[in-house]
């Protein structure tokens, strides 16, 4: 049975969970960056490695795919009508993961941002990228 469409997407999405340096990352570091923040990058010794590290500010951002982990709500979380179950089982797990390293880093008295990438769209940049400033000032 041909399952092209289905190929396609699940390479398109691994790519994007393989590569480390996601062009959304890269968009928040860059920002972050040119507003004088100074940051680390997948910090081994926290748990989950989280994407962007402000030890000044005592605080992690992941920067998340909606698909990989499952954005409530958003038009970009659509579970592929092939294969759903293991997709949502899949993206469940993510999900389970993320609270867990939520968890532990609360626990050590991180503040934990999450970035989603549908907010990185040209038209919503500006205020989320705004909105994580403010964040991190209090
Ligand atoms: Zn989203």
């Amino acid at each position: 049975m041909a399952d092209v469409h289905s190929k396609k997407v699940r390479s398109y999405n691994m790519s994007r969970i393989k590569g480390k340096d996601t062009k959304p990352e890269i968009l928040v570091r860059k920002f972050l960056h040119s507003k004088g923040f100074r940051f680390r990058l997948h910090a081994k010794n926290l748990p989950g490695k989280p994407d962007i590290v402000l030890p000044k500010y005592k605080t992690v951002i992941f920067v998340h795919g909606c698909f990989w982990h499952g954005h409530k709500g958003c038009k970009y979380f659509v579970v592929p009508k092939t294969r759903t179950e293991w997709w949502l089982n899949k993206i469940n797990t993510n999900i389970a993961n993320d609270k867990k390293k939520e968890k532990a880093l609360k626990l050590s008295g991180w503040k934990v941002v999450h970035v989603w990438e549908c907010g990185l769209k040209a038209d919503k940049r500006y205020k989320i990228l705004g909105s994580l400033i403010l964040k991190l000032a209090c």
